[in-house]
């Protein structure tokens, strides 16, 4: 198979968790930077066919693409910071390809022959990673193989990619280890062997690594580079240092710094397009780092205790805040830990607040009783999918005085569905894959906040969500102040609320996190963190 486009494999060794995705998409900025089109995937070992049954707390967010994928939350960075959507076929896991394969060898298609993990399941995982490259539309497709070398479950695709080197042949395939380098207080030294031993599970494998990318607290002296690269095998110069940094949107210029696109062109025998220009990446961050006003947004939902759950929200604030030039001190808030009898020493503070997206009856009392709390003292609101659902909810029960106006989700036999699930959700009975997911158009109000935040009236959003305002209620929740200001055109669904007497209250049934990046931040969070400032400046 001659290849023009050029594939890079990204493998993790030593530990889960030392930010695979964000070097994946800084070298993936790296090379679009300098022109070239880039498109990066995720490959997971788990079973699950995608993350969407998987609980937030287990994998943090469950990131939604345009075409309606649920996917891992990387996808978001990979968006985030290439500015280029992604799609179902960027993100595979073990179970999805198991699926293909036993579904094709229920159809005979393996014409009796026994079906085994090599090479079938491989097979099948190449022609995976293949597949966005196949049209010719990307110069370099860079692969995260999700997990640790050596982890049981993701030996298949250690295989695939020892097997995809000949596939590609030499200049168009390339691996780049991302390992760990500890500190040991004690000793006072920074330990290779860790990475020594991760390396020589790849070699096990069949792979030898051509770049190593060092995770480490402390610059690593040359010394310990020479080292690396003697019992790791790779070049000096392909030794890269990644220090902490002080935001993963730094990650692309200390790359840079560390010349790892350099690194990964020669190797690629691969010319840039044009010369490198982060102009743009640039002056995001030194308006992100130079604010020069500051406001308090409380973010209110159930999985405030793993952050990564509330990934995309707390990255479009980072954007938003860019384009604001105003510093967001952002508040996680448990809604379990928020009643009546605390709310106001709990909310006094926030100059805003975010009531985030969520499933089930744990915690919701809290976002009612906080959403009140916003209404009532004139506090800007955001709710975001179940957010939005909630402020309904409240303005039902406390404006309209259907006391137990609910969603069908947390009551099924309420009086008052005010939110209830669509007719043809009702139907439904496999979890996976059957929200209503990906984009839909929705049409805005002239005058409205949405529209004077968008600037136009038609825009698409992303949505992942069963239940819907119930539209029964519209002319009444509508008389007394609350306003349906955006609506899918050809289903009338409200997707957008918004208050009148109120200097910001936005309810949105879609997901405006998922389509932030730092070079275009999403409208509302904009709008939202003007509306919080202004707040501040008049109390
Ligand atoms: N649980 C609500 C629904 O399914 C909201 C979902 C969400 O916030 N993403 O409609």
């Amino acid at each position: 198979m001659a290849s023009k486009t050029k594939y890079i494999f990204i493998t993790g060794g030593v530990t889960s968790s030392l930010g695979k995705g964000i070097i994946a998409s800084s070298l993936g900025k790296l090379l679009q930077s300098r022109g070239l089109s880039v498109t990066i995937q995720k490959f997971d070992p788990y079973l699950n066919i995608d993350p969407g049954t998987l609980n937030p707390y287990e994998h943090g967010e469950c990131y939604v693409t345009e075409d309606g994928a649920e996917t891992d939350l990387d996808l978001g960075h990979y968006e985030r910071f290439l500015n280029v959507e992604t799609s179902q076929s960027n993100n595979i896991t073990t179970g999805r390809i198991y699926n293909n394969v036993i579904t094709k060898e229920r159809k005979g298609e393996f014409l009796g022959k026994t079906v085994q993990v090599i090479p079938h399941i491989t097979d099948e995982i190449k022609s995976n990673f293949y597949k966005l490259g196949q049209d010719g539309k990307y110069d370099v497709v860079i692969t995260e193989i999700g997990g640790c070398v050596g982890d049981i479950e993701s030996l298949p695709f250690i295989e695939a990619v020892r097997q995809a080197r000949w596939d590609l042949g030499p200049g168009n395939f390339l691996v780049v280890h991302l390992t760990l380098i500890p500190f040991l207080k004690a000793a006072k030294e920074l330990k290779t062997k860790p990475t020594q031993h991760s390396v020589k599970q790849l070699l096990e494998a069949g792979i030898q690594p051509d770049i190593l990318v060092c995770r480490t607290e402390h610059p690593l002296p040359a010394d310990v580079k020479r080292k690396l690269a003697l019992f790791c095998n790779v070049q000096l110069d392909s030794v890269i240092e990644a220090m902490d940094a002080e935001s993963i949107y730094d990650v692309p210029l200390l790359m840079k710094k560390e010349k790892l696109d350099e690194r990964v062109l020669s190797k690629l025998n691969l010319k840039s397009k044009s010369k490198l220009d982060l102009k743009e990446w640039k002056g995001f961050l030194g308006r992100l780092k130079n604010p020069t006003a500051e406001v308090n947004i409380g973010l209110i939902g159930k999985y405030v205790s793993l952050p990564d759950a509330y990934k995309s929200i707390i990255e479009s604030f980072i954007h938003a805040s860019a384009a604001a030039e105003c510093k967001v001190n952002l508040v996680l808030l448990s809604s379990e830990e928020i009643n009546n009898g605390n709310y106001s020493s709990k909310l006094k503070s926030l100059d805003g607040i975010v009531v985030a997206p969520g499933f089930g009856e744990r915690g919701f009392e809290g976002k009612i009783t906080t959403v009140k709390y916003a209404r009532e003292n004139q506090i800007p609101f955001f709710g975001i999918c179940l957010g939005m659902q909630v402020a309904v909810i409240e303005f039902a029960r406390n404006v309209l005085k259907l006391d137990q106006a609910n969603s069908t989700e947390m009551d099924p036999s309420t009086p008052h569905p005010v939110i209830a699930l669509m007719e043809e959700q009702k139907k439904i009975d496999q979890m996976g894959g059957t929200m209503r997911l990906g984009s839909y158009a929705c049409d805005l109000k002239k005058g409205s906040k949405s529209a004077l935040a968008y600037g136009k009236t038609k825009i698409q959003e992303r949505h992942r969500h069963r239940y819907e305002f119930n539209n029964d209620y519209l002319e009444q929740v509508e008389s007394q102040g609350m306003v349906a200001t955006g609506k899918n055109p050809k289903t009338g669904l409200v997707e957008i609320i918004e208050l009148k007497n109120h200097p910001w209250f936005v309810g949105v049934q879609f997901h405006p996190e998922y389509k932030s990046t730092v070079l275009k931040p999403q409208p509302l969070f904009v709008e939202f963190i003007q509306a919080a400032l202004n707040k501040k400046n008049n109390k």
